[in-house]
């Protein structure tokens, strides 16, 4: 080995050093930014959930974990998902990487699974709504009072407007996945502003008939009605 060798051997060493070195205080940072991001975004889903137990006067029986990257039991399309509660685990996911999936937004929506699906549990006649089933029209209502009264949970605590109308609700039992957010906080959303988190496990345990899914006005004001006569 003569003294160029050596140099040469010596500057290499040198840069892998300096660069294992970087790359350890990369590595360091990021875990640091994780950690703060997470403290940051348990800190908003704990404010999120006072606020709702506070609009609803309702009480949350624990809080869910958070994880930030959808898990793949979704299926292809999960990188497209902007939230989702698992129940078994208690686990919120919230897709971070979508920058259209507001964090308030999507934590709001998804605790306000956690709330429902719990709600629900404590009635038996629930049960059969949350057990995914071939029975279409089931699976339709469930989906529509989850995701209706899970967007009350967020859109309805900050009072936004529907632009949807009782004219829009479909006809077919097919055309219900293309509305199914709108139209499902459209449906609760008078029933909520009413009577608040009465009104929300009044819906939880009594969502529609197959028979009412096709005149949806006249089951709400069948709910209002039984509503107001319960607490006159
Ligand atoms: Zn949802």
């Amino acid at each position: 080995m003569n003294l160029r060798e050596i140099i040469l051997g010596g500057v290499f060493l040198t840069i892998s050093i300096v660069t294992g070195v970087f790359q350890e205080l990369n590595r360091h940072q990021e875990i640091l930014d994780f950690f703060a991001y997470d403290k940051t975004m348990r800190h908003k889903l704990v404010q999120n959930m006072r606020e709702q137990e506070k609009f609803l006067n309702i009480k949350y029986k624990n809080i869910p974990e958070l994880k930030y990257l959808i898990p793949r039991e979704l299926g292809k399309n999960r990188r497209f998902f902007c939230g989702y509660y698992n129940q078994e685990k208690n686990i919120i996911y919230y897709n971070s990487e979508i920058e259209m999936c507001g964090p308030d937004e999507t934590l709001r929506h998804e605790v306000a699974h956690s709330y429902i699906i719990k709600k629900c549990l404590e009635n038996k006649t629930c049960k059969n709504y949350r057990e995914s089933t071939d029975d279409e029209f089931k699976m339709v209502i469930s989906n529509l009072m989850n995701e209706g009264i899970a967007e009350y949970f967020d859109r309805g605590l900050k009072n936004k407007k529907t632009e949807f109308t009782d004219e829009e609700l479909p006809e077919e039992l097919e055309d219900f996945k293309f509305v199914i957010y709108d139209a499902g906080y459209h449906l609760v959303k008078p029933i909520i502003d009413e009577f608040r988190g009465k009104g929300v496990d009044y819906l939880i345990q009594n969502p529609p008939t197959p028979e009412e899914l096709f005149n949806l006005p006249a089951y709400r004001e069948r709910i209002l009605e039984e509503l107001n006569d319960f607490y006159d």
